[in-house]
């Protein structure tokens, strides 16, 4: 068992490093990296998805390689450009209503994104539950004009009733991701016609398999995206990207590009615009956390166990 500390080239989701446990079982690595906030009935179907990994190949894949969108946190204009330059991507998928932020900003970034990467690639915000519905109804339509069309927009508002009466007023494809794999009940968004995509990520929804059949449940397009995985987790994300029967859209998989190092020699980074359906071994940079906090990780992994009924005795 490992514990990583992987130091964050950009503040993200209020993080500078993200943390987590590597773990290897007689199928090979994988990776708990719960968010430290979460308590521990929260981190169960992580706990979950990290020991399907070690222990169960991963499913057929039905492609070798998946394409996928970077991702553009909320940075100046001038960085935003840089980094959608950079990526390779003919998908952006671009972070706004930063706490903080103004509307100008927000569409100053994308305007930025679209010019780096030209009129045929696909934007797409994600919002993550930041604004009530009146103010969604007001702020998406200029995001929509900074654009010049939005793929769609993840997750504007908290609520799935609001979803729903965004994609009855507004002319804007609506995803759903907090509202799949923090509500309890992700089907609430299917009843409620509250999304045109499903966002779906292997660790809070407890593992590869599990993905697999909560998409054949919701019927809907999916996007695989990550939890800022190093990218030996990222890499379960591809494995039920590569398996979903359809993959219309480019997934949220290539974040290892966001961190400043990656315990895996071969990072799951893109190469034009995609990613390859591969596991991934632990045999670069060390990232090895410090010691209290690895104590910290151990005792956490120890207790989460516990609570979801699962004996380690063969992972290690
Ligand atoms: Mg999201």
């Amino acid at each position: 068992m490992r514990v990583c500390s992987v130091p964050l080239k950009v503040r993200f989701r209020g993080v500078t490093e993200r943390q987590g446990v590597l773990l290897e079982g007689p199928a090979g690595w994988g990776e708990f990296s719960p968010f430290l906030e979460y308590d521990d009935a929260e981190c169960v179907p992580w706990l979950r998805a990290a020991l399907e990994m070690a222990r169960q190949p991963f499913p057929a894949p039905l492609r070798s390689a998946v394409p996928v969108n970077t991702t553009i946190p909320a940075v100046d204009p001038e960085r935003a450009h840089a980094l959608a330059a950079a990526s390779g991507c003919g998908t952006a998928k671009v972070k706004v209503a930063e706490r903080g932020q103004a509307l100008a900003e927000d569409c100053a970034r994308i305007e930025a994104v679209r010019d780096a990467l030209g009129p045929h690639a696909k934007i797409r915000i994600d919002a993550n539950a930041g604004w009530d519905l009146d103010t969604a109804l007001r702020i998406l339509p200029e995001l929509d004009r900074a654009a010049s069309g939005l793929e769609y927009a993840e997750q504007p508002c908290p609520t799935v009733a609001d979803l729903a009466a965004l994609r009855r007023r507004l002319d804007i494809p609506i995803a759903a991701d907090e509202s799949i794999r923090k509500s309890g009940d992700p089907e609430a968004v299917v009843r409620a016609e509250a999304a045109d995509v499903v966002v779906l990520k292997v660790q809070p929804l407890g593992g590869v398999r599990a993905c697999l059949e909560l998409a054949e449940r919701l019927g809907l397009p999916v996007v695989v995206s990550s939890a800022l995985e190093t990218s030996v987790g990222i890499a379960a994300g591809v494995a039920l990207a590569a398996a979903l029967p359809e993959l219309p859209h480019a997934c949220g998989l290539a974040t290892v590009s966001l961190s400043e190092a990656d315990p895996a020699a071969q990072s799951l980074l893109p190469v034009a615009g995609e990613l390859p359906a591969i596991r991934v071994v632990p045999d670069g940079a060390p990232c090895l956390a410090p010691p209290d906090v690895a104590e910290w990780w151990r005792e956490r992994v120890a207790r989460v166990a516990r609570l979801a009924g699962e004996d380690l005795s063969d992972v290690e």
